[in-house]
C-alpha cells in the first residue's frame, strides 16, 4: 500500500512553509501596505503565489480542478521539486527508462540522487521484467516516465505504465510535455485513482509559450500541497501568469496552430520517407521525429552549414537525429537540404 507520509523526506514533513503577505491577506480590495511594495508603477505588486486566475483557465481548458493543480516555473521545476520533496540526497534512488529526457539526469545530479536507467526495448517500449526487481528497493522513491518520450517520440504502452503505478510504493511522474500532439490517452484520468501519481504537462510545446516557463503538475491534493510548501513563494511571475492566461483565452487560435503543426508533420513524414539519406523514421506521438540516417554526424554538420539546426542524437541512439516539425517553408527547406546530401 502507498503511504504518502512515509515517502516524504522528514525535513520536508516537518518544514513550516514560508507565509508571504499575500498568503496572510488574500483579498483584492484595500490599501496594501503589507508587502513593502512600491506604490507606483504597472508591475509593482507581487503576483498571486497560487496563480488562482491561471488555474481557473486550466480547469476550463484541461478539466482539472485547482486543488489538483500545481504550476511550476517550467516542468523542470516540477521535476526538481519532486526530487527535493521525496528523495534524501546521497541516499535515495530514482528510476527512469532510457533513452529519455536528459534533464532527469541533471536534476538527479544536482540533488545527489542515483538515477537508475532501465533500457527501453527495441520498439522503445517499457520492459516490465527489467524493472520488476527494482520496484521493491526501499531506497527507490521516484519513477520518471516520459510519455510521449523524448527523444524517441512514442508513448510507452498504457497498461504497462499503469501496472507500474499500481505496484510501486513510491511516486510515479508521467511527463506529458507532448501529450497534446498525441491521440493517446493522457494519464490525468488516473490522478483520482492513484494517490502516488503525478502527471506533468507544459505550455512550452503545443501551447506555444516556451518563453513564459509554465509547467503544470496534476495530482491528488496532498501531493499538490507538498509542492506548494516547497516552491519559492512567487515562482511564477506576474508577466508570465498574464501571458499564460492570454494563451488560454485564445484557445481556438492555439488549437488551429496545433492542427497546422499536425498537418505539417504528416507532410514532413511523407517527404522524409522519400529522401535517400534517411534510413528509418520512428513512429511519433509528438511534434518531432527521431530519424535514423546513414551518417548522422555528416547529416547534422551539412544541415548546420545551411543554417538548419536539428538535434544530433548520434551519441544517444546510433546515427539518429531528432527533427522538430516546423512551418511549411522550414520543412520544405529541410527536405531540399537533405536531398542535396
Ligand atoms: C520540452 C520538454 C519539457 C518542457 O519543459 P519546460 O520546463 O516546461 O519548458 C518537459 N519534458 C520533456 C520531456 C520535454 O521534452
Amino acid at each position: 500500500m502507498f503511504e504518502l507520509d512515509k515517502m516524504i523526506r522528514s525535513n520536508i514533513l516537518q518544514l513550516k512553509a514560508y507565509s508571504s503577505a499575500r498568503n496572510e491577506f488574500t483579498g483584492t480590495n484595500g490599501i496594501f501596505l503589507d508587502a513593502n511594495e512600491n506604490p507606483y508603477g504597472k508591475w509593482n505588486r507581487y503576483p498571486d503565489p497560487y496563480q488562482r486566475g491561471l488555474k481557473r483557465e486550466i480547469t476550463k481548458a484541461i478539466g482539472i480542478q485547482p486543488k489538483n493543480t500545481f504550476i511550476g516555473n517550467g516542468s523542470d521545476e516540477v521535476i526538481d521539486l519532486l526530487f527535493r520533496v521525496f528523495c534524501n540526497p546521497s541516499t535515495d534512488k530514482v528510476l527512469t527508462f532510457s533513452p529519455t529526457y536528459s534533464m532527469y539526469d541533471v536534476s538527479a545530479g544536482i540533488n545527489d540522487i542515483e538515477l537508475i536507467k532501465v533500457p527501453l526495448n527495441e520498439s522503445f517500449d517499457i520492459d516490465l521484467e527489467a524493472v520488476q526487481s527494482h520496484l521493491s528497493d526501499s531506497k527507490l522513491k521516484l519513477i520518471l516516465i516520459c510519455s510521449p518520450n523524448n527523444p524517441t517520440g512514442n508513448c510507452p504502452d498504457f497498461e504497462k505504465v499503469e501496472r507500474i503505478i499500481k505496484t510501486f510504493k513510491g511516486i510515479v511522474l508521467i511527463d506529458e510535455a507532448y501529450i497534446n500532439f498525441s491521440e493517446k490517452q493522457s494519464f490525468t484520468c488516473l490522478i483520482e485513482k492513484y494517490p502516488n501519481l503525478v502527471v506533468s504537462q507544459t505550455m512550452s510545446k503545443a501551447w506555444g509559450l516556451a518563453a513564459a516557463r509554465i509547467g503544470m503538475a496534476f495530482a491528488n491534493s496532498n501531493i499538490i500541497d507538498l509542492l506548494n510548501k516547497v516552491k519559492p513563494p512567487y515562482n511564477i511571475s506576474g508577466l508570465n501568469q498574464k501571458a499564460a492566461i492570454e494563451a488560454f483565452e485564445m484557445g481556438e487560435e492555439f488549437l488551429k496552430r496545433k492542427e497546422q503543426i499536425l498537418v505539417n508533420k504528416a507532410k514532413l513524414l511523407t517527404n522524409l520517407k522519400n529522401t535517400d539519406v534517411v534510413t528509418k523514421i520512428y513512429p511519433s506521438d509528438s511534434n518531432f521525429f527521431l530519424v535514423e540516417c546513414k551518417d548522422a554526424d555528416k547529416v547534422y554538420n551539412t544541415l548546420v552549414k545551411k543554417k538548419i539546426i536539428v538535434r544530433n542524437r548520434n551519441n544517444v541512439i546510433k546515427n539518429c537525429i531528432r527533427i522538430t516539425v516546423g512551418n511549411a517553408d522550414e520543412n520544405q527547406l529541410l527536405i531540399e537540404a537533405l536531398e542535396s546530401i
